[in-house]
């Protein structure tokens, strides 16, 4: 009893409540751009951010930054170590921000994908390509893009992409296995808000499409607990959702425990070994962490 007291005092002085979900976080879509750091000492250096992952429990990350020095930066520093944080590197696939309308058709991003590959980073081979976007989802028959995943099949990478269900559809058929054995992370799982059920029919039709669920249109109802669709969806594919904070301004760097706190509350309304999965198992399965 005495003991129970004690938890629930410890409980409260970090804001989480009895009820939400405890255990550690894997944060699928993470930035660490230029403009949070600098390339030395930006408003959000490398202690910063990584106490702002320390406190929240965030114990592993898929990081891709603009440009690619972020990333590098993370997979590098003994500061990662020391905060229990595991990098999983992603080749970005902008330099600038001219690149995000037209990399899919740009035979120099091709080649730099290439050239970091081959390098790799201080934490290892990097483990996927992105995150990108297709504002237009025709842009998915750009020969770049084309290009990039039946590479990233190939290797084994992983994609996240920023893209419209109809991309979706674009992006695998571009792959040898038709989007059979393609990994591709759906960044927001559709911010446009394609339907709970548009949803549903693409994750049955690509056995490896995880939906990673920032921004994402129509998931949260009333007192900050999923929405019955969603429920339902996370229930039907258990092994398939993921979290991200998707820091790509600093201002979320500033959200960034009201984020992952947000997403505690309603992974505290599902049985345990489903919040479980979501806010750690799945991507730690995707990446092959312990
Ligand atoms: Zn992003």
């Amino acid at each position: 009893m005495k003991h129970l007291f004690f938890i629930c005092l410890v409980l409260l002085g970090t804001g989480v409540s009895a009820a939400d979900y405890a255990g550690p976080i894997f944060d699928a879509h993470l930035h660490y751009s230029e403009e949070a750091w600098n390339g030395k000492s930006g408003p959000h250096p490398l202690p910063d951010v990584l106490s702002r992952m320390k406190r929240n429990g965030v114990k592993a990350i898929v990081a891709n930054s603009r440009p690619n020095a972020g990333t590098l930066a993370l997979a590098s520093s003994e500061l990662t170590k020391q905060a229990g944080v595991t990098v999983v590197p992603f080749i970005r696939l902008y330099r600038n921000r001219a690149d995000y309308s037209s990399w899919f058709s740009d035979p120099t991003i091709y080649d730099m994908v290439q050239s970091e590959y081959a390098k790799g980073t201080a934490a290892g081979a990097y483990r996927g390509i992105g995150e990108f976007h297709l504002y237009e989802s025709t842009n998915a028959k750009g020969v770049i893009a084309q290009k990039l995943m039946a590479f990233a099949e190939e290797k084994q990478l992983v994609i996240l992409a920023h893209v419209d269900d109809v991309a979706i559809d674009l992006l695998m058929a571009a792959t040898p296995s038709r989007g059979q054995k393609l990994k591709l992370i759906w960044a927001h799982t559709g911010i446009g808000g394609a339907s709970a059920q548009r949803v549903d029919q693409l994750m049955a039709r690509y056995p490896n499409l995880y939906g990673e669920l920032s921004y994402r249109p129509g998931l949260v109802c009333d007192g900050g607990k999923l929405c019955p669709e969603w429920r339902a969806l996370m229930q039907k594919y258990p092994t398939r959702f993921l979290l991200g904070s998707d820091t790509w301004v600093n201002g979320r760097w500033e959200q960034y425990d009201s984020i992952m706190q947000d997403y505690r509350r309603w992974l505290g309304d599902l049985p345990p070994d489903l919040a479980n999965r979501i806010g750690w198992g799945n991507g730690a399965a995707l990446f092959g962490l312990k």
